[in-house]
């Protein structure tokens, strides 16, 4: 179920505030607070949903633009052109602490596969 009191959804609003790097009509990229990587973007939909299990066919062009927005993100943030990594934890078991979808997009150093 969409939940609107996650941090996300009041960043959303505005009621917490965020460092911006993108936004459009349906996305926000703002910096995670707690960054793993030189640059560590959080990329999410501004409408509440909380994961990609609860996502709905009707959803797909949302998701699509969660994607696009990662990668203009990351030209914002000027690690596209070096690449970089997108994450998405979904569920408890993967390490999901804030249940409102988002992209985890790292960049600005290397990164081992397979992932730990
Ligand atoms: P996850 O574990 O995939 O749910 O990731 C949640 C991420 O949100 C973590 O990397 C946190 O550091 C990040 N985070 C939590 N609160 C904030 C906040 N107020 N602003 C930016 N990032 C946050």
């Amino acid at each position: 179920m969409a939940d609107n009191e996650t941090i996300f959804a009041k960043i959303v609003r505005g009621e917490i505030p965020c460092e911006k790097v993108y936004e459009d009509d349906l996305v926000l990229a703002f910096r995670d607070i707690q960054p793993v990587a030189p640059v560590h973007l959080l990329v999410i939909p501004k409408e509440p949903l909380v994961n990609l299990s609860s996502a709905k066919p009707a959803q797909a062009e949302l998701l699509g633009r969660l994607l696009l927005g990662a990668e203009q993100a990351a030209r914002a943030a000027g690690i596209a052109a070096d690449g970089y990594r997108i994450v998405l934890n979904n569920g408890r078991q993967a390490g999901q602490e804030v249940m409102h979808l988002h992209l985890h997009v790292l960049g600005g150093r290397g990164f081992g596969w397979p992932p730990g």
